[in-house]
């Protein structure tokens, strides 16, 4: 088994470091690549930290990789060794469940569920999965990417995950041309939902705790800026949307955004995946027969779908790239909502 070098950490208490990790042989079905960029996302410190208490250490982050081919299995037949190839969130599934068939690998309802690309035991050996945050990885094909050849490479990363977590709501709800789209939290997630909306032709409202984002947000597409601690500005977008989309990454109170809601229309909820800090007001729900959801990532052919969407549009992700040595002052700033909008890992000229 090829031993290599990876940054993770062995307790949730601990910062992360260097180690060192095996990957497996390559395998007939199977891509290897060298890791080239890898996205930071907040996931990544949710595991790491285990705030989502189902960590397994030791946890190498990083599920939004960029890299480039240097082997292929004997049954690979769309990808070549040199090739610019990606992977996201996912490594694995059953492939035969309903959900597999229906190319939504994230929702598989298989023996184990889906592999996640970090902190995805393989089961039944229990094996656990490593991420980006190291400088090589072996993956089925099925789970490889195509990257479009006119977009940056960094900025291309965080789409694997930023980007399908917010296209695959947006096209699951039929976000179309002149609909009133809200974004909530303008981060990593949100900057590129409304990059993402704007594009499909939705006048979209970013609404942030931070008033030194709204110029950002304008110079994405954003017709309008909205101060969540604003509570007129609030009031005053009452009944106002078709969709919303919240981003908001811990425990929070969901209520004062139900409101913004039009009759019928949906507030899909990616950021929280945890308990919400109070209980909905149904009341707010029922009496303008709103809806409230979630959404997970999105499937391996949706992925493909928002690699291509972008490459058309020509959307990047506006990043930070950092060597790896400075992650745990990322996971901070992260952490302070500073950072204008992703990390994105320098992982070929970095980790050594
Ligand atoms: P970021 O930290 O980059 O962005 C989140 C933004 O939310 C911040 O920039 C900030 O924006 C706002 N925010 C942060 N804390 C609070 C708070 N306490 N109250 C209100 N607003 C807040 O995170 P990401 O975009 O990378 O990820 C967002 C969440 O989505 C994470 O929890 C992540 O785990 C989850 N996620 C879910 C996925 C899924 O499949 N459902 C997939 C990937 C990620 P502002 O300054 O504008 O207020």
């Amino acid at each position: 088994m090829p031993k290599i070098n990876a940054y993770g950490n062995n307790h949730s208490f601990t910062s992360l470091g260097p180690l060192s990790i095996d990957r497996r042989e390559v395998t007939a079905d199977d891509v290897q690549m060298d890791i080239l960029y890898c996205g930071v996302c907040h996931s990544d410190i949710h595991q790491a930290r285990n705030e989502w208490m189902n960590t397994v250490y030791p946890c190498v982050p990083g599920h939004e990789i960029v890299g480039r081919v240097t082997a292929v299995g004997t049954n690979v037949t769309k990808f070549s060794v040199g090739e610019i190839v990606a992977v996201g969130c996912m490594v694995d599934s059953c492939l035969h469940c309903e959900p597999c068939k229906e190319g939504e690998e994230q929702y598989c309802q298989g023996p184990h569920g889906c592999t996640m690309t970090y902190n995805g035991p393989m089961k039944p050996d229990k094996t656990n999965t490593f991420g980006g945050y190291s400088q090589m990885v072996v993956v089925k094909e099925h789970f490889v990417l195509k990257v479009p050849a006119n977009l940056k490479l960094p900025g291309v990363a965080p789409i694997l995950c930023a980007g399908v977590t917010t296209y695959s709501p947006l096209r699951h709800w039929k976000v179309k041309e002149g609909d009133h789209v809200a974004v909530i939290g303008f981060g990593g997630l949100g900057h590129m939902a409304t990059k993402l909306a704007v594009a499909m032709g939705a006048q979209v409202t970013v609404i942030s705790r931070t008033p030194e984002k709204a110029a950002d947000a304008l110079r994405f597409g954003a017709q309008k800026f909205v101060l969540s601690t604003d509570k007129d500005a609030m009031k005053a977008h009452e009944l106002q949307f078709d969709f919303m989309l919240s981003t908001i990454p811990t425990a929070h109170n969901i209520n004062p955004y139900v409101t913004l809601l039009k009759k019928d229309a949906t507030l899909a909820i990616v950021g929280c995946l945890t308990p919400f800090a109070l209980p909905t007001d149904n009341s707010e729900v029922a009496f303008h027969r709103r809806n409230l959801a979630g959404s997970l990532i999105g499937g391996i052919a949706e992925t493909q779908e928002v690699l291509d969407f972008c490459g058309k549009h020509n959307i990047v992700s506006e990043v930070e790239i950092i060597p790896i040595e400075r992650i745990n002052d990322a996971f901070h700033r992260v952490n302070e909502s500073d950072v204008r909008y992703r990390f994105v890992i320098d992982v070929a000229n970095s980790l050594k």
